[in-house]
Formats: structure tokens, sequence, C-alpha cells
């Protein structure tokens, strides 16, 4: 299968899924969307309200505001993939539980293989959660981090710079700084399936 039957193929999966707890509270399972050949990756949290409705992701407030850091850097969504860590609405918009994300993580695994893209951008701490156990968010936000082979930036929520404005410029410096990582992360390797688990500990690049 090519990267967009791979995806389409997720897609598919995810609407008729019953491996965990949140297929109950699902009106429509939000897969993910975005170029297969899309060189950044976001990686939300779960579908709220409004993308339960419309089977699409960040479609609501934090959507909104997520185009506009997009504009600021000169690019729109439909340059990017954009994902969350579990595909259904957790109910009442409650955190996703640990076997929640571990129920869906493979979907996602599958949409990063067929993607590869050259960066993750991670939104929030759930997602920062699946590549960086034990980091926090106030302290390597909009820091690049290579794990398992893997570009991983750290950002906050766009929600969270809703809640609480006086992070609205820290996404905002965070942000600006994926054009030049997409630029450097063309220099580094490809991922390499037997160098998995292999890895030292995640490094953080010096260049930030
Ligand atoms: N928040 C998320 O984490 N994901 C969405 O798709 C929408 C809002
Ligand atoms: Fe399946 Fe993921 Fe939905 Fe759980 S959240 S039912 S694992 S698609």
């Amino acid at each position: 299968m090519n990267p967009d039957e791979i995806l389409k193929q997720v897609s598919a999966e995810t609407a008729q899924c019953t491996k965990c707890e949140l297929h109950h509270s699902r009106k429509m399972a939000v897969a993910g969307e975005g170029p297969p050949q899309a060189e950044i990756m976001f990686i939300g949290e779960g579908p709220g309200f409004h993308e339960n409705q419309q089977g699409r992701p960040f479609v609501g407030a934090a959507g909104k505001f997520l185009e506009e850091l997009l504009a600021q850097i000169g690019m729109k969504r439909t340059d990017v993939y954009i994902t969350n860590v579990v595909k259904c609405r957790p109910p009442g918009n409650r955190d996703p539980r640990p076997e929640e994300t571990e129920a869906c993580d493979e979907y996602l695994e599958r949409q990063i293989q067929a993607i590869n893209p050259k960066v993750i951008v991670t939104l929030g701490r759930f997602s920062m959660g699946k590549f960086l156990q034990y980091a926090k968010i106030s302290e390597i936000h909009g820091q690049p981090m290579r794990v398992k082979g893997r570009l991983i930036v750290p950002m906050y929520h766009p929600a969270a710079a809703l809640h609480q404005r006086s992070l609205r410029p820290t996404i905002e410096s965070d942000f600006r700084k994926l054009p030049d990582l997409i630029t450097m992360a063309a220099d580094i390797p490809e991922f390499k399936e037997e160098t998995r688990g292999n890895e030292p500990e995640p490094k953080q690049l010096s260049l930030f």
C-alpha cells in the first residue's frame, strides 16, 4: 500500500473501531487529515465537540488559532498533517486515559510511518507523552529533540494558549522556529527501523 492508501485504511478502521471505551462516545471518528507527503505532522489530544460532529481534527476554536499560527509562518493547514493521540472524543472532553491512548497508538504509528514527516509537533502533554514520558512542557516547549530517529518539537496546546493569554507569545515564537527546523531536518539521516529501541536517551539539539 502507498502512503495515501495506508491513511485511508486507517481512517476506515477507526470509523469502525471498538478497541477502547471511547467508541461509545463518538459520533464520528477523527482519524486526521492532510497530504500524505506532509513535512510536518501535528499531533493533538483528541476530538472535541465540533471535531466529533464533523469527523475532522481541529475545526473548533483551537483549530482556528492553529490556522492563525500557521498563517504567521506562511503555511496553510492543507500543507500539514493534523491528527490526535485518540481518534474518538472522550466524553465531556475529559483527558484520554492511558489504556485509551495505548489502544489507539497503533493508528497513530501507522500514520507516522506512512507520512514519514520531517518534523512532528506535539500539541499538549498527551502527545508529548508518546515521545517524552518524563518531560515537563513548561521546560522543553519549542525545543527540537531527536527521539527514536524522529525530530519532535513539543509545544503547548493551542487551547491552553487560548485559556491562558500569557502563553500566546510563547506558542507564537515556538511556531516561528518551524521553517528552519524543516530545513535542518532534511540533513538528518533517515529513520531506520533496526536502530529503533537502541537509541540513547533523547538528545536535545543545541541549535535553539
Ligand atoms: N483539540 C485537540 O487536541 N484536537 C482536536 O482535534 C481539536 C481540539
Ligand atoms: Fe479505537 Fe482509538 Fe476510537 Fe479507541 S479512540 S475506539 S482505539 S479509534
